[in-house]
């Protein structure tokens, strides 16, 4: 999980520690709602078990660069380097399974659609 920081602090370093009313605070006292939270298709937010505000790899983007990955490694035997395009296909694979596993140590939830 990669923390979100302070946008506000002068340093951006500032973490954000949930508090008991859902809203999240740095150490200077600057807070921030989810609303706020602007994070592209491919990723989620978490809250680690510290409760800091952070973002992870959506799971479901996760799944698509391992079918991607499966589908590159099918094809693999086709390009002029097969054992090249191999090897990339497997790399992408194994990011895709390890964003996966950091997202289900964050806590995501994994929700599978039928296809
Ligand atoms: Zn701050």
């Amino acid at each position: 999980m990669h923390a979100i920081t302070c946008g506000t602090c002068a340093t951006g370093t500032g973490t954000l520690r949930v508090l008991p009313n859902r809203i999240f605070e740095c150490l200077s006292g600057h807070q921030l709602t989810l609303q706020d939270v602007d994070l592209d298709g491919g990723h989620v937010w978490a809250v680690d078990v510290s409760g800091v505000l952070g973002y992870v790899v959506s799971p479901s983007f996760s799944l698509e660069v391992i079918a991607e990955a499966t589908d590159d490694l099918a094809a693999s035997g086709d390009c002029p380097d097969p054992a090249y395009a191999a090897r990339s296909a497997l790399g992408k694979a194994l990011g895709g399974c390890l964003d996966f596993v950091d997202a289900c140590c964050a806590g995501v939830v994994v929700v599978l659609l039928e296809m």
